[in-house]
Formats: structure tokens, C-alpha cells, sequence
């Protein structure tokens, strides 16, 4: 990896976290944080976009800030932060909702699939892609670790960032998503037609980071197959074997190998379940036994945990007034240190993310609106 590559990913508090999270983004998130300058946070906004229980919200998101620790992004070198805390995040989406165009947002999956057509669907259900862009823009990366269902995301937040360069001047940088060879799309085990879910009411083919080592083998072994048991059924065949060909990746993603080597090995569906079932639980061991007993247990307070710390330290300050150059600052300075881009602003220099979006948002920009 480039030393300039900056990387940066989002996950949503709506659910327990899942192994489709785990394999298609956490584990692709600890990579390169060691190399690179990377920025990892949880995007509890996104989880309002539909009902939800707010105490329930809340222990989620404590929930998932100790297990993205636990999974292995380290606070020492990636920048871990709360949506939420960090006001930046939706001002920049008004100002790219001015940007973006309806015929953008009438495709996209979610609202598709969740929204259209329904009276009471939330309008930040529709939104929800350009916030999604401004959580991405607003830190600069050069890549987007992310599993394929993100895909459609990022591609809109290139399309927005290119399309506001090149009205306001050169000021985003135009993020490359970055989806694991093997693990980028894990599927329900219970119909392998869906994606793998961690707001799938049913959990039975959800198998979830902190399930029991019981509970995964059972998922697993109950797992939709086929009815296929002739020579060679074990074999990796997405569109006519979804069920066979997921828990293929799914060891191919916890072993890292191609999903054809796995099934070269393996007989029947048999062989092929007891070969994911310990292959998962051999991911899932060292995340668990990296966990307090307990979510709420030891070192998860806001202020005590490491991510409570960067948490902490990142809180913006009040949007009002000349203040909120300072808060829109500590947002882009997350990686860059507040004084280095605090002079910058003094300087006033061209082509910096902050400054446009301060003069826009102030109404007094150099650069004009077309
Ligand atoms: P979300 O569940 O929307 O918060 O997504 C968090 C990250 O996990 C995103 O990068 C997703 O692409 C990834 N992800 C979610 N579900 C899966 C899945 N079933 N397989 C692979 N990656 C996934």
C-alpha cells in the first residue's frame, strides 16, 4: 500500500455484528491500519433511518465499539469515531444532497427494497446514500474497505464527489472501494439468496459474532443445501448451488483459499457443514475470548476504552458562529492533527475540503455555486 493511502469504513449499529460483517469488512479493515492512516467508525445515524428502540440503540452501540476492538482495529494507529459525535458528517450531506440528483437515489437497494411504495418510510431511508457519501468524503481516504453490497454506495459517492469538483474546484478526493476477493457477499443460511443480515428478524441463517460455539453449529449444520447427491455436488456453482457455494466461501473467506480448492477436498454436504462449522468457530474464538464477559463490562465506558478515548478526543465543538470553523476542522483533522489544519485555514488556502465547504455552507464563497 501506498504511504498516501488513507482507507476508511462505516459500520451501522443496526443489528448484532454478523461473520458477513466480520469477513466482507472488519478483518479486510485490520489490514493495513499498521501502514496506512485508516479511519473506522460506527454509523449510528444510518441506524434511524428506520424504527428503532433508542435504549436499544444505544447498547448496540456500545456493543459494536468493544467488538470492533475485539476484532482488532487498534486505536493506537486508526482513528475510531462515532458518526453522531461528529457534527460535520450532516452538514456536509445537505450540501451534497444539493448535489445530488433524485434520479440518483430512486435506485438504490434500500429504499427499493425497504421504502418505496410505504407512506410511513422514513425520507432519511431515501437520503441515507449522501450522508453515506459525506461520512466517506469527509475524511479524504483513497480507498473504501467494504463488502459488495456497498458496491452501489461508494460508486454514487464517487459520482458526487467528481460532479462537485467539478462545479467547486478540486476539493474531494474520489475514493476506489476496495471488496475482499472471497467473504465480500455471504449469504443467509437459511435462504442463500439473501445476503447474510445483521437486521434479519429471524436469525437462523445469521450467524452472529458473538453467537455460542453451539448456536453456530447448529446454524451451520442446518444450513439450505441442495437435493444434488451425486459425485461431484460439492462443487462452487453460485447461481444454480447458492447454499453449496456459500459455506464453500465461507471457508474459502475464514481459511483464505479459492472456494474450488475447498470443495476438492470434500465429499458430501456432510463433510462440507462439520468443515464450516469449524472453520467459523475458529474465526469467532479469538474475537470472543477478546471480549469483556459482558458488552457492558469491563473498559466499554466512553471514556475509559480506547475508542472512547478517540471518541472523546474528536468531539466536535458547537456549530454556531465562528466556532464552526473550528468543529468542521477537528472532523478533517482527525488524521492530519487540529493545528496543522487550523493553519491552513488561517492561510486560507485553496483546494481544501474545509474551506469550501465552510464558504459554502457560510454563504460566502469565493468559488460560486453553478
Ligand atoms: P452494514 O451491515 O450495512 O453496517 O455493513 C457494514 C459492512 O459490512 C459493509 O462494508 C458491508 O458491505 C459489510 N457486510 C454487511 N453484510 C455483509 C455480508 N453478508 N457479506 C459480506 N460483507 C457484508
Amino acid at each position: 500500500m501506498h504511504q498516501d493511502t488513507r482507507q476508511l469504513s462505516l459500520l451501522t449499529p443496526s443489528g448484532h455484528l454478523t461473520l458477513g460483517n466480520y469477513l466482507g469488512a472488519l478483518r479486510p479493515m485490520t489490514l493495513h491500519q499498521h501502514q496506512v492512516a485508516c479511519f473506522f467508525g460506527i454509523s449510528d445515524l444510518h441506524a434511524m433511518t428506520a424504527a428503532h428502540h433508542p435504549a436499544t440503540l444505544r447498547t448496540l452501540i456500545t456493543e459494536m465499539r468493544t467488538l470492533m476492538l475485539a476484532c482488532g482495529l487498534d486505536p493506537t494507529h486508526a482513528t475510531l469515531f462515532q458518526q453522531s459525535r461528529v457534527p460535520a458528517h450532516t452538514e456536509l450531506a445537505y450540501l451534497l444532497e444539493c448535489t445530488t440528483h433524485v434520479g440518483e437515489l430512486n435506485p438504490m437497494t434500500q429504499f427499493k427494497e425497504k421504502g418505496r411504495g410505504r407512506p410511513m418510510t422514513r425520507a432519511s431511508l431515501y437520503t441515507y446514500p449522501v450522508l453515506m457519501a459525506a461520512d466517506i468524503l469527509l475524511y479524504r481516504p483513497t480507498h473504501v474497505p467494504v463488502g459488495d453490497d456497498q458496491r452501489q454506495h461508494v460508486e454514487l459517492t464517487r459520482t458526487l464527489a467528481q460532479r462537485f469538483n467539478t462545479t467547486y474546484g478540486a476539493v474531494f478526493t474520489v475514493p476506489e472501494v476496495m471488496v475482499p476477493v472471497t467473504g465480500a457477499r455471504l449469504m443467509d443460511l437459511a435462504d442463500p439468496t439473501r445476503k447474510m443480515s445483521k437486521s434479519t428478524q429471524d436469525g437462523a441463517g445469521v450467524v452472529r459474532l458473538l453467537d455460542a460455539p453451539d448456536v453456530v453449529r447448529r446454524k451451520v449444520v442446518r444450513a439450505v443445501t441442495d437435493s444434488d447427491a451425486g459425485k461431484g455436488a460439492v462443487r462452487h456453482d453460485p447461481a444454480t448451488k447458492p447454499g453449496v457455494s456459500n459455506l464453500l466461501e465461507i471457508v474459502a473467506a475464514c481459511e483464505d483459499i479459492d472456494p474450488q480448492q475447498v470443495a476438492e477436498d470434500l465429499t458430501s454436504y456432510a463433510e462440507l457443514k462439520n468443515r464450516a462449522a469449524e472453520a467459523v468457530l475458529g474465526v469467532l474464538a479469538p474475537i470472543q475470548e477478546r471480549m469483556p464477559s459482558s458488552p457492558r463490562g469491563q473498559g466499554t465506558s466512553r471514556r475509559s476504552s480506547p475508542m472512547g478515548r478517540s471518541i472523546a478526543e474528536t468531539r466536535p465543538r458547537p456549530s454556531c458562529g465562528r466556532r464552526r470553523r473550528r468543529w468542521v476542522c477537528s472532523a478533517d483533522a482527525l488524521g492530519e492533527g487540529a493545528g496543522t489544519v487550523a493553519s491552513r485555514l488561517e492561510r486560507g488556502e485553496e483546494g481544501s475540503a474545509d474551506l469550501v465547504v465552510l464558504e459554502l455552507a457560510n454563504g460566502r464563497g469565493r468559488r460560486t455555486a453553478r
